[in-house]
């Protein structure tokens, strides 16, 4: 593809794209492929011979955006949000033009530097205290799976990574039930075991927060029993219902015995740029690593998570390589950021945040996130007073969960289950169901950009034309 090529194909991208995003609400959130319908349209075998960008351009218009589900629909309320907003998709061709590999200081200083200034305006927006510096990870589960290496490394002094686990005591990491899967991974890939994570019991709702005493509990008892206690998660927003720990009382735990702690904030952090919300995780500043992802709420588009450490020191020992032909020479003092992170080579991730955090300004994204936070829970009320329709955990932030109970149904989750399938079908909205204590209910978030106060008023119709249609 010559320059000229390049130049009009660029052009083709950028007009389907404005047009994507034009029409997106008219289509069905989710794809209404069948299983299998894209793999029976594509060939079997790879092209031997160069084929056209007409050609090629022409099959991605007909089979590729049908079957995506639509995550800049405005009425995406499903799961939590994906966001990518025009000026981070700017960025990232940007970015993807310059084939930036941003592992070292050399290998792109303004990279480097720009990660530097980008992670800091974010601590700012969030109301954390300069004591915090950090990186962009490409996503939460890498971040958790991080801080848990950290966590496993400062409880053997460091001898893990050299000498492997074998005849270590069980070191022991702790969280509520309620925190994400991506903490059961990480115990997993750091070799620690699943049956090493210690669920900690949860208190009542609306934020399910860790039972601090029985946490003090299990550590008691692990060390009675000759384990190692290494870390504790803290969860802030989980993803099921939003659940939250205090911070504050388990950050204090945590610390009186010597444990590292890693907050998951990768949904709610977000929400943080307002400070009506921070109250959420008040006591947060006392935490060793804090995980938020803008790639959900804020805009900044896949992948893009912000890791805050207040000791970078032990993050660096756990995770840097330094190889001869990675030193870095005649540059002392710099920052290489692939000693922060798990993956060597690295994205351009901090130029979608820069442009983002311009385009709309702290105000602007702040506006957002509050008319998201305000129109669910107008929603919840109005469900709320519908007679069939029971709240099933209470609004934390813009999520909150719902279930359809009409009288005379025996199985309430098969009937719920088989509500969220027509409403998905349906395509005006899109839904997921979570399984809360022993009950199905319907998860309803709001946070795509382009959601409007009347794309909520669909998503009442939808409810509860479908809920009274079985
Ligand atoms: C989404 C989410 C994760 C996982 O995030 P990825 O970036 O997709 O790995 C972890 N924890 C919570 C609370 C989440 O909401």
């Amino acid at each position: 593809m010559d320059s000229t090529e390049f130049g009009r194909w660029s052009h083709a991208a950028a007009d389907w794209s404005t047009g994507y995003l034009e029409g997106v609400g008219k289509r069905p959130v989710r794809s209404r492929n069948a299983p299998g319908s894209l793999l029976e349209a594509l060939p079997a075998e790879p092209p031997m011979a160069a084929e056209s960008m007409e050609e090629i351009f022409a099959d991605f218009e007909r089979l590729i955006p049908g079957g995506m589900t639509h995550w800049q629909h405005p009425r995406f309320f499903a799961y939590f949000p994906s966001n990518a907003a025009p000026a981070a998709i700017v960025a990232e061709q940007l970015a993807a033009s310059m084939a930036a590999q941003c592992m070292l200081w050399q290998t792109s200083p303004a990279a480097t530097e720009l990660e530097i200034r980008m992670i800091d305006w974010l601590r700012q927006s969030v109301g954390l205290p300069d004591t915090f510096s950090g990186t962009f990870q490409d996503t939460a589960s890498t971040t958790t799976l991080s801080a848990v290496l950290v966590m496993r490394e400062r409880a053997l002094d460091f001898r893990g990574n050299s000498e492997g686990l074998s005849g270590q005591p069980r070191l022991r990491v702790y969280a509520s039930g309620r925190t994400h899967s991506s903490v059961d991974k990480a115990l997993w890939i750091a070799g620690l075991g699943l049956e090493n994570l210690v669920k900690i019991p949860t208190d009542e709702g609306p934020l399910f927060p860790m039972q601090v005493h029985e946490l003090e509990a299990a550590i008691a008892a692990d060390r009675a029993a000759g384990h190692l206690p290494a870390g504790v998660v803290v969860c802030i927003g989980g993803t099921s219902t939003g659940a939250t720990d205090s911070a504050r009382e388990v950050i204090a735990v945590a610390r009186r015995e010597g444990l590292y702690t890693h907050v998951d904030a990768a949904w709610a952090g977000s929400a943080m740029i307002c400070p009506e919300y921070r109250h959420l995780w008040e006591g947060v500043e006392e935490a060793d690593s804090i995980v938020l992802n803008p790639h959900k709420w804020l805009g900044s588009s896949m992948e893009c998570s912000a890791h805050f450490v207040r000791d970078p020191e032990s993050l660096v020992r756990t995770l840097a390589i330094q190889p001869e032909y990675l030193k870095t020479r005649g540059a002392d003092g710099v920052v290489n950021f692939s000693e922060w992170s798990v993956q060597l080579g690295r994205r351009f991730r901090a130029l979608k945040v820069w442009f983002l955090i311009r385009a709309y300004g702290i105000e602007g994204l702040q506006a957002m996130i509050r008319n998201h936070v305000d129109w669910a829970l107008a929603l919840c009320e109005r469900l709320r007073k519908e007679p069939d329709i029971e709240i099933v955990t209470e609004p934390v932030l813009s999520l909150f969960s719902f279930r359809h109970h009409p009288p005379g149904i025996d199985d309430l989750d098969a009937h719920n289950l088989a509500l969220i399938e027509r409403i998905n079908n349906d395509g005006r909205i899109y839904l997921t169901q979570t399984r809360h204590d022993s009950v199905i209910a319907i998860r309803f978030q709001a946070g795509q950009f382009d959601t409007t106060e009347s794309d909520l008023d669909i998503a009442f119709d939808a409810i509860r034309e479908l809920a009274a249609t079985d």
